[in-house]
Parts: C-alpha cells; sequence; structure tokens
C-alpha cells in the first residue's frame, strides 16, 4: 500500500528539512506517493495568493499533508498562511509532544507531556478594534452602556471569543488522545478566576468533559501556575489542554524544556485532515546553509506514520532518530555542546545517519 500525502516544502530552511525527512521516510520501507504543492510568499505572483485554491484541494483530497516552515513577510500585507490553513481546514487541534531524548542538551530530562492547543478560537480569532477608528469608538460606547466602564479613548482591542462548541471538541480530543496512546492524564490549562465568561466556560466544559472518561484522571491549573510548575516539576504532568494563547505559549515552554525547537514536532489536526509540521519556523539566516536540524520535521514524519496507522514503522523511526540523538555524533550544532560546534555535521548528513540506522535495524 502506498500512502498519498501533500507535501509542503515550505521556504528557509523548509526545503532542506523537508527534503531530509522524505528521504527518512523512504527509508522505512513504507511507500508514499507525494503530491508536492508550494505555498508562500514564492508563489504570491503567480497564484495572486500565497495559498493557493489547489493547495487546499491537494490536502482536502489526501486528507494528509507534511509541511516545511513558511515566512510570514512582515508587513506584506498577508496574514499568516499557517494561521490561514488551520482555519480553511478546521485543523482545530494542535498537537505538541515534548519528549527527553538523552543526549540532546536539556534543562529537563524524563519529561514527556503533550500539549494539546485549540487551533481556532480565543485572541487569534483576528477580531480586532484599531485605535481611533469609528468602530473602536463604537465599543467604547456600548461598554460604557452596557458595562458602566470607562475604557481610554486612545485604547485598541483584540477580542477574546471561546465557545462551548470549540472547547468541547479540543478537551474531548485531549481526552480521546489520551486514552488512545495510553496516557494517564489530562490537565487543563486557564485563567477561569479572572475570565470568567472566556475562560471560565472551557474550564466547566473541560470538568463536564472529564466525567465521559473516568479511567483518566483530570485536573485543572491556572496558567500563571502552571508556568512555573512546568520549569519547577514538569514530570508531573501528561497531556495538557488549553486554549489557544496559553497553548502557544505552553508549547514553547515545553520545547525549550527538552532541548529547543530543533526536536520539537507538531501536527495541526481535524476531524477529517491532519497536517504534520514542526514547531520551528523557516530560519531564513540558515536558508541554503545545510545547517539546521531535520529532526523536529523528521518527528512531525514520525507523529503522522503513526496517525496513518504504521505504529510499528513510527516506533522504529523514533529508535533511529533517538539512538543518532543519543551518539551525539551526527548532530546539527544546535545539540552539540559549545565546546564541540566545529564537529556539529550539516541537516543531509543527518538524514544519512538516520537513515543507516534504519537500515540497520532492518
Ligand atoms: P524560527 O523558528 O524560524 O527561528 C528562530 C531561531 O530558532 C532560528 O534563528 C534558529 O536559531 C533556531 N531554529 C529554528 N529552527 C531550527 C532548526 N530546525 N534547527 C536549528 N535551529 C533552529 O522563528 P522566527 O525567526 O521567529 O520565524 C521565522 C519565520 O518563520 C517567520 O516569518 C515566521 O512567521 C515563520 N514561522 C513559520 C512557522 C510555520 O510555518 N509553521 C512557525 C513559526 C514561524
Amino acid at each position: 500500500m502506498s500512502y498519498r500525502v501533500t507535501l509542503i516544502p515550505g521556504d528557509g530552511i523548509g526545503p532542506e528539512v523537508t527534503e531530509a525527512t522524505r528521504r527518512v521516510l523512504e527509508a522505512t520501507g513504507v511507500s508514499f506517493n507525494w503530491d508536492v504543492v508550494h505555498a508562500g510568499a514564492g508563489v504570491q505572483e503567480k497564484y495572486g495568493t500565497p495559498l493557493p485554491e489547489h493547495v487546499l484541494q491537494s490536502i482536502r483530497k489526501n486528507r494528509v499533508a507534511l509541511k516545511g516552515p513558511v515566512t510570514t513577510p512582515v508587513g506584506s500585507g498577508f496574514r499568516s498562511i499557517n494561521v490561514a490553513l488551520r482555519k480553511e481546514l478546521e485543523l482545530y487541534a494542535c498537537l505538541r509532544p515534548c519528549k527527553s531524548y538523552p543526549g540532546v542538551p536539556s534543562a529537563r530530562k524524563d519529561v514527556d507531556i503533550v500539549v494539546v492547543r485549540e487551533n481556532t478560537e480565543d485572541l487569534y480569532s483576528g477580531i480586532e478594534f484599531e485605535k481611533g477608528t469609528p468602530q473602536a469608538a463604537e465599543l467604547i460606547k456600548l461598554l460604557a452602556e452596557t458595562h458602566g466602564v470607562a475604557v481610554r479613548a486612545d485604547s485598541g482591542f483584540s477580542l477574546k471569543p471561546i465557545s462551548e462548541t470549540g472547547s468541547r471538541r479540543i478537551v474531548r480530543f485531549a481526552f480521546s488522545y489520551a486514552r488512545a496512546n495510553k496516557r494517564s492524564k489530562v490537565t487543563a490549562v486557564h485563567k477561569a478566576n479572572i475570565m470568567k465568561f472566556s475562560d471560565g466556560l472551557f474550564l466547566s466544559v473541560a470538568r463536564e468533559v472529564a466525567r465521559e472518561y473516568p479511567d483518566i484522571e483530570f485536573e485543572d491549573r491556572i496558567v500563571d501556575n502552571m508556568t512555573m510548575q512546568l520549569v519547577k516539576k514538569p514530570q508531573q504532568f501528561d497531556v495538557i489542554v488549553a486554549p489557544n494563547l496559553y497553548g502557544d505559549i505552553l508549547s514553547d515552554l515545553c520545547a525549550g524544556l527538552v532541548g529547543g525547537l530543533g526536536v520539537a514536532p507538531g501536527a495541526n489536526i481535524g476531524d477529517r485532515l491532519a497536517l504534520f509540521e514542526p514547531t520551528h519556523g523557516s530560519a531564513p539566516k540558515y536558508k541554503g546553509l545545510n545547517k539546521a536540524n531535520p529532526m523536529a520535521m523528521m518527528l512531525s514524519g514520525l507523529m503522522m506514520l503513526q496517525h496513518v496507522g504504521e505504529k510499528d514503522t513510527a516506533w522504529r523511526l523514533e529508535k533511529a532518530i533517538a539512538d543518532v540523538i543519543a551518539e551525539g555524533k551526527n548532530v546539527t550544532y544546535d545539540l552539540k555542546p559549545d565546546a564541540e560546534q566545529a564537529q556539529a555535521v550539516g541537516t543531509s548528513e543527518v538524514a544519512d545517519a538516520v537513515i543507516k540506522k534504519l537500515r540497520e535495524s532492518k
């Protein structure tokens, strides 16, 4: 059987880490039929948009996509195509596993946390009122009438909608993921003591959903306490579920705990479609230098293997990557101690080393 997968190489370091990952995935013995399509600033001129319709169509048809990072140029006039992809395809769950691999220079050992972040609501909804506009003035007037509050006339606003539907969907996703992956606890993160009608709603829905999964332990934490607990005692957490903004921040914090962006994979998942991509961006300063660590992208490919049901192959790939990291020889600059920077290898050499391990494990 051959899996048809949409492949978006991205830009910056994207094409290099994507190529390294494609080679490694093919070396597992699983057969892929790649549907290569492009998105981002590079296609803007040709198609009049950085996210052409045929890219969306390809993902809708294949249901599975592997994507390299794409640059969002500052002040270019287009919003992040990453945000647009998640919205257009209803990829409401962002899944970010953060796991310690022996050999990675990191602040903490024995961390194995999965952050489940809501992807469609909260302060990322894009509902904003710019300072000084008639719409902002109208909102200030409404707030004075309905809440009796005097908001400063020179204020700008970003709204934070959190729905019962969106909360139920993401918390159920987190519990189902925990059950399917033999994880024992879900921690919901919020600031319900202050934002009663948004985070408070998220928390009350999370408590309700938790009752549907009596086999999984449930707890909740206020987000500020959560950041401190994660730094001090990350081992106490298993699956974390959070609204968009807290999930975004906590997933980077967890990535930092286990050694940084070079080893932080991710997935954006909806009811029908799934898109796998590393947490890191396009790191333009390393473009074309054969320097970036491809492991975050390879681990995203591994998540894709798990998603399509190739669990044994995913396990073999994880072991191959872990062995290369543990040996510490064929790793990129970010996984080398300061004194050994000169011995760091490049992106494609990491792929060669992982492929060698895969062949040895057959
Ligand atoms: P970035 O993740 O691209 O880079 C930050 C720094 O992290 C780099 O300078 C580098 O030192 C390090 N780094 C990142 N990936 C690495 C890797 N694979 N190996 C080794 N080191 C690595 O973040 P940024 O500079 O804030 O963003 C650059 C661009 O990427 C922006 O346009 C941003 O919008 C975009 N971006 C895209 C995605 C995505 O496509 N999903 C995600 C985040 C950022």
